[in-house]
């Protein structure tokens, strides 16, 4: 809760959010009010169900999937205190905070119960994507009890032969004559695609009308609501989408990932999201806000494995402190390389909460700015929305996976709890565009906008950094220093790919995993150093305990410039080696061993 606060107030531009006319009402007191009961919800209300969740799991029956008790429980709280329509526009019901508020608040809300959030999360990427594209009456009838929690929202995207290639979609959409269309076909792995915690569930699902050209440009939205609404808009006739199974997956046991059958009884009846194949444009929305929020379980799961072998390590009793005459074991916290593992985890984990907020800040201040403000704005937000989320989920990946070793053989049972944040943390580099799809994203589109304007920018923005930091004395010459470095090989890596990406893309796509790490490395080096910079300023007013807090958090911050940025300059030439050497090797010679 400290951090997310102090992580608002020096990278999520919380003051200048307040100060417009959107966010007005969200001032630092509101928002810390807000945060701090949405925090005990969270963790008295969520928390208590991720064992049972990851125990327990789902039940699959021709009639649907059942959830467990205590989630239909968890779920009814969240809908009646409120919660989902937390950053959702005032004019349909929501509480209209900054998607910088709601980032530390799905922060929260994963942290306390990754696979429950999956409804509430994906449900917020149904609202950004209504309220931006569909019609008046859409509105009225679907989204205001979506912002109520009443109803889900789920994402149907992914097919049989159509994963990362949403281009190969076929399911069909004819029209009926009345506006109405009829879906038929197959999507698979739809998270929540079928549950008893709601009334209703909102598919937006995307097919093809007859005629439309191949690829994504021939593709369409469609609302498919479970139960179609009566006149009155309550949910009435059963639509013709059932579940017809889910998976049994290493994690997340607790959200049904469902093969979703449309039109085995003639047709489900869809209505049109916007106009016809316009729809990938449509779903970019609600991928956009559901990368940053897969971007956040990284943070999320990270933390919530962090804290657990951060208690461990001070109760776990095993070998001397070094240097020291006792022969009495010493809390594994006391040696170096458990210490090591402790501040990769904790400085990770701040850089990653930093980013996400930047991230959404920038959403946030396109929204309430205009013309070539906003725009710069929208620019920052495209430009690290793949990072967030490819970065965030990997390095999410690393963080939970420390945790277990700093538990040692614990870790690897479950009852340390440590076991399921890593299995669940696994999927997260996969869906919502596998983290090799983010990178092509970051090299292939990002790079390019404004003709290298958006990351010329990017690179400026740390630059300007260096005055203050130089100001701030000899404790951050170091961070100084390495932060510098560090953006000369961002930048030189950045020149290499707009140099050889654009006479040859294979060469350029075959770094885009490094650069990745580049991008992220350093982009959470300068976030850290603007923090460092936050705390030292919060110090000339802090009592005792906040100066500890500020101290460590300068500690933090020197970690990681000295110790994880460095890290980018070795990835140079894995990103500049071009693509030769992976196809050296043929696809058969690659099987021999
Ligand atoms: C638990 C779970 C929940 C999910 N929830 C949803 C959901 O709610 N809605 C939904 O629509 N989908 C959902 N998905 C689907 C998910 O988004 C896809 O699995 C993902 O996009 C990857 O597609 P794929 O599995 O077909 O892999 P593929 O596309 O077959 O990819 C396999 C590998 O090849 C790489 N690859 C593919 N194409 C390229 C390329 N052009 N260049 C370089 N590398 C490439 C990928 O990076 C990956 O490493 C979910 C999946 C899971 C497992």
């Amino acid at each position: 809760m400290n951090d997310a606060i102090f992580t608002l107030r020096h990278v999520g531009m919380i003051k200048e959010l307040a100060a417009t006319e959107r966010y007005g009402h969200a001032d630092l007191d509101t928002v810390t009010d807000v945060l701090g009961e949405h925090g005990r919800f969270m963790q008295e209300v969520f928390g208590p169900t991720n064992v049972i969740g990851d125990r327990e799991g789902l039940k699959w029956s021709p009639e649907g999937v059942t959830t467990p008790d205590a989630f239909k429980v968890a779920y009814s709280k969240f809908v009646e205190a409120g919660w989902q329509g937390l950053n959702a526009e005032v004019e349909y019901g929501g509480a209209g905070f900054p998607e910088a508020v709601f980032t530390c608040a799905l922060e929260f809300m994963t942290a306390a119960n990754g696979a429950l959030t999956m409804a509430p999360g994906l449900t917020t990427g149904a609202i950004e994507c209504l309220q931006e594209w569909g019609s008046e009456e859409q509105k009225e009838r679907y989204l205001r009890r979506i912002v109520t929690g009443e109803w889900t929202g789920t994402m149907n995207l992914t097919e049989p032969q159509a994963g990362s290639d949403v281009g190969l979609c076929t399911t069909k959409a004819e029209p009926v004559g009345d506006g109405t269309y009829k879906i038929t076909g197959t999507k698979i792995y739809i998270s929540f695609g079928e549950h008893d915690m709601a009334d209703n569930i909102v598919h937006l699902v995307l097919a093809r009308t007859p005629g439309a050209p191949a690829g994504t440009k021939g593709i369409s939205l469609f609302i498919v609501p479970k139960f179609l609404l009566d006149d009155a808009g309550e949910p009435g006739e059963r639509n013709d989408v059932r579940c017809v199974s889910i998976e049994h997956k290493m994690g997340i046991h607790g959200s049904p990932t469902c093969v979703m059958s449309y039109g085995d009884d003639g047709g489900a009846i869809g209505f049109l999201v916007g106009e016809e194949c316009q729809g990938l444009r449509a779903m970019f929305t609600m991928m956009n806000s559901a990368r940053i929020a897969v971007g956040i379980q990284g943070v999320a799961l990270g933390d919530a494995a962090f804290q657990k072998a951060l208690v461990y390590s001070q109760e776990r009793l095993q070998g001397r402190k070094l240097g020291g005459d006792s022969y009495a074991p010493a809390a594994i916290i006391e040696h170096p390389d458990v210490r090591r593992m402790l501040l990769f985890m904790k400085s990770h984990i701040e850089a990653m909460r930093a980013l996400l907020v930047y991230n959404s800040a920038a959403t946030d201040m396109a929204r309430c700015t205009e013309g070539e403000e906003s725009e710069r704005w929208q620019e920052i937000a495209d430009l690290l929305t793949p990072v967030s989320k490819a970065w965030c989920t990997d390095v999410g990946m690393e963080v939970t996976s420390t945790a277990i070793q700093v538990f040692g053989g614990m870790g690897y049972v479950e009852e340390s709890g440590v076991a399921q944040h890593f299995r669940d943390a696994r999927i997260a580099p996969i869906y919502e565009g596998t983290n090799g799809i983010q990178a092509m994203d970051l090299v292939g589109r990002k790079l390019g906008m404004r003709m290298g304007g958006a990351v010329g920018d990017h690179l400026q923005r740390m630059r300007d950094l260096d005055a203050e930091l130089e100001a701030a004395g000899p404790e951050f010459a170091s961070m100084r220093e390495q932060l510098a470095a560090g953006v000369v090989v961002l930048n030189d890596t950045t020149n290499w790919l707009m140099t050889n990406g654009l006479s040859n893309p294979v060469e350029a796509l075959a770094g885009a995993t490094p650069y990745m790490r580049i991008f992220g490395l350093v982009t959470g080096g300068w976030l850290m150093a603007r923090q460092a910079l936050g705390a030292k300023a919060d110090l000339a007013t802090a009592d005792q305990a906040d100066a500890g807090w500020l101290n460590a958090k300068i500690s933090t911050a020197r970690f990681f410039l000295e110790q994880m940025v460095p890290q980018a300059a070795g990835l140079t030439a894995s990103v500049t080696a071009g693509s030769s050497v992976l196809y050296d090797v043929d696809a058969t010679t690659l099987a021999s061993v």
